[in-house]
């Protein structure tokens, strides 16, 4: 039997069907205007945390939301062809990395990820969502089933282990109760 614990985690997605994305933008002028300080007090989509790939002679609209930062630049890298036409390998890439300018702050230089709108009280769904139109980003939320954490065992606990693996748990019990009146 599978003696380890779940536990329960909401995992958040955006789901993006570029057939349906016609290239507005309206996606990376929402987040940078959400995440404006103060918020909405100006937009930039140098700010966006989702940049929208744009081939308009092919019809081709892919919106990339910013994802972990990168202190150096990968070693593999992914080589897209859509349609014939092949993509710098950088394109489709999430990160904020160290050899391209995409999702950095223009001002600070500082790298931008996308934070889902974190918010207080939380928003119904992300700006990006709600401003598609289009209905080229759906949100979705769900629950899955993660592994809890082993709890950390002390080395009280490893110790009494051994000793009770060595003289038997009565042994151990009787010598505790010895020892507790004599102190
Ligand atoms: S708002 Fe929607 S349709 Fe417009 S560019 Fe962004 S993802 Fe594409
Ligand atoms: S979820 Fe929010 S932070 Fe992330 S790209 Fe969309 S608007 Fe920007």
């Amino acid at each position: 039997m599978d003696k380890k614990q779940k536990k329960k985690k909401t995992v958040k997605e955006i789901k993006v069907d570029t057939k349906k994305c016609v290239g507005c933008r309206a996606c990376e002028i929402a987040c940078s205007g959400f995440h404006a300080v103060p918020k909405y007090s100006s937009v930039n989509t140098a700010r966006s945390r989702i940049m929208v790939v744009m081939d308009e002679a092919r019809d081709i609209f892919v919106p990339i939301r910013a994802g972990e930062y990168t202190e150096a630049e990968c070693n593999g890298r992914n080589r897209y062809v859509i349609d014939g036409k092949e993509y710098d390998e950088c394109t489709f890439c999430p990160a904020s990395c160290p050899s391209r300018g995409a999702f950095r702050e223009p001002d600070s230089g500082l790298p931008l990820k996308c934070d889902m709108c974190e918010n207080v009280p939380p928003l119904e769904q992300p700006m990006c969502v709600e401003a598609c139109t289009f209905g080229a980003l759906t949100y979705e939320e769900r629950e899955v089933a993660v592994e809890a954490e082993p709890q950390q065992r002390g080395e009280m606990e490893i110790g009494l282990e051994q000793l009770i693996k060595k003289y038997g748990s009565k042994k151990i019990m009787d010598t505790v109760a010895r020892l507790s009146k004599e102190h």
